[in-house]
């Protein structure tokens, strides 16, 4: 089997080649056989030595040419001119079944030009995490990377502790992120900014080639898809944990699952991430970081959408400035549909903030909330501390449904059909971890993977919100 790579085509200084570190005794944990199968891999092939070869970086097949990217970033606000995959080694592309060109990427492969300090090496739960995470935000229809298959190394890497090493093959649309731009653009090179776009346009938004100012109508592209992408994460509250610019995804896909996590209660201040302390990326921040993320690629790309540089301003800035836009329609179609509306009305969105502001005084579960609202309301009522000031909330929005004349049972189904039952929750997460960290014991991953794959399927074992002592307070980046 060989992988192309579309990437080595572009100029030499966007990328470097590396030497391949084999690992001591790679061993397969998971292959995900229907995306090898979406991507016309052979699934046996990658099970069988010189898949397992491959999928943990020791040895590529004859033809492959893997790369580590080179890129830039915002880390919680600080520039860094200099990142790249440190860890990471894209091996190449396929065109999937549908035509789209995806990479394959590993992470935790070894050191690579770019590594800095690190050991290039990732450890085995949070490997499992992105899995499981990436997975059940795909089975969500959320734009994601997905994990193609995850290997042990039979070798330790030192954290706080020594644990065991794994490596997480991952797909995705592209690795291009707003970093690679800036990257290029912190170097002022102009020539390699132009050959940036002309590849992200060709392979993410080929109509923004037939505008009258293609830089620009890629830009907004790009724009309307992250705002889409944080709507998405919003009405499910998940949270990122680490938007920095690095982590933002030219195509709109969720990328980079470190310290990310789903809310339980709902609290829209919330932040796991134990490395945010100033809550610069908590829940209800995620738009407005998008937005800041987003003006950062404008303004690598302001030399190419216009010579004069008070037009090219003027042009970006009015194109950003339609993101607010795009992620409240995106926003408000969203928890329409989480609410079972089919049409809009006037005084829907207080609606909604009035279920949320109830949500957030009661420290209601979210996924529980919702799921209840599309079960049976009466069941919800007992996740709000002021009942009676649910039930008023409750009798407006079946005045509103009342309006729209849906029959009951049709819109339930509807709502059942948006709102999942089964998230991957952190404290089932850890139990999975240490199951497998402990005492090798992949069972429980297994069995959490079939669960938050099929999250609108009833599942009380996978749907139960933690207990006060299972309750996860803090995540830490995926190292
Ligand atoms: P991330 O937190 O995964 O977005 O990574 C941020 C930067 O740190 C990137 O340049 C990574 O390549 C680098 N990095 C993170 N972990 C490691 C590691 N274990 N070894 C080498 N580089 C790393
Ligand atoms: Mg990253
Ligand atoms: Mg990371």
């Amino acid at each position: 089997m060989i992988l192309t790579n579309s990437y080595t085509r572009l100029p030499e200084r966007f990328f470097a080649r590396s030497a391949l570190t084999p690992v001591a005794a790679p061993h397969l944990i998971a292959l995900n056989r229907p995306l090898a199968e979406e991507l016309g891999l052979d699934a046996d092939w990658l099970a069988g030595p010189e898949g397992l070869a491959m999928l943990s970086g020791s040895e590529m097949p004859e033809g492959t040419d893997p790369v580590a990217l080179a890129y830039a970033g915002h880390q919680f606000g600080q520039f860094v001119p200099q990142l790249g995959d440190g860890r990471a080694l894209l091996l190449g592309d396929v065109i999937d079944r549908h035509g789209v060109r995806r990479d394959v990427q590993l992470k935790g492969s070894g050191p690579t030009p770019f590594s800095r300090r690190g050991d290039g090496r990732a450890a085995l739960g949070p490997v499992l995490r992105e899995y499981l995470v990436s997975e059940a935000m795909a089975a969500l229809g959320v734009p994601t990377t997905r994990a193609l298959a995850a290997v042990t190394t039979g070798e330790t890497v030192l954290r706080m502790t020594a644990l065991p090493g794994a490596v997480l093959a991952r797909v995705a649309a592209s690795h291009l992120r707003v970093g690679t731009f800036q990257f290029l653009a912190v170097r002022d090179d102009l020539d390699g900014l132009r050959a940036l776009t002309d590849y992200a346009i060709e392979r993410h938004y080929p109509e923004a080639r037939e505008a009258a100012n293609p830089t620009l109508a890629f830009y907004d592209a790009v724009v309307n898809a992250q705002a889409r992408l944080i709507a998405r994460w919003m009405s499910l509250g998940f949270i990122h944990g680490v938007m920095n610019t690095d982590n933002t995804s030219i195509s709109g896909e969720t990328i980079d699952y470190g310290p990310c996590a789903f809310l339980d209660e709902y609290d829209p201040g919330k932040v796991f991430s134990s490395i945010d302390q100033g809550g610069r990326y908590a829940y209800a921040n995620q738009p407005r970081i998008g937005m800041w993320n987003l003006a950062r690629l404008a303004e690598t790309l302001l030399p190419l959408i216009d010579e004069d540089a008070e037009r090219a301003v003027a042009a970006a800035q009015e194109s950003l400035s339609r993101f607010l836009n795009y992620y409240e329609n995106a926003h408000l179609a969203e928890m329409c549909a989480k609410l079972g509306l089919k049409t809009a009305e006037d005084g829907d969105k207080e609606l909604i903030e009035g279920l949320f502001d109830l949500m957030a005084k009661s420290a209601a579960d979210f996924t529980l909330t919702f799921r209840a609202l599309s079960e049976n309301p009466d069941s919800a009522r007992a996740l709000f501390s002021a009942p009676e000031d649910f039930e008023a909330w409750k009798a407006r929005w079946k005045a509103r449904l009342a309006r729209e004349g849906t029959e009951d049972e049709a819109r339930r189904a509807a709502m059942r059909a948006v709102n999942p039952a089964i998230i991957p929750r952190n404290h089932r997460i850890e139990e999975v971890i240490d199951a497998a960290v402990q005492r090798e014991d992949f069972a429980p991953f297994e069995a959490m993977l079939a669960a938050v794959t099929t999250p609108y399927e009833e599942r009380p074992d996978y749907a139960r919100p933690p207990s006060p002592q299972e309750r996860v307070w803090e995540t830490f980046c995926g190292t």
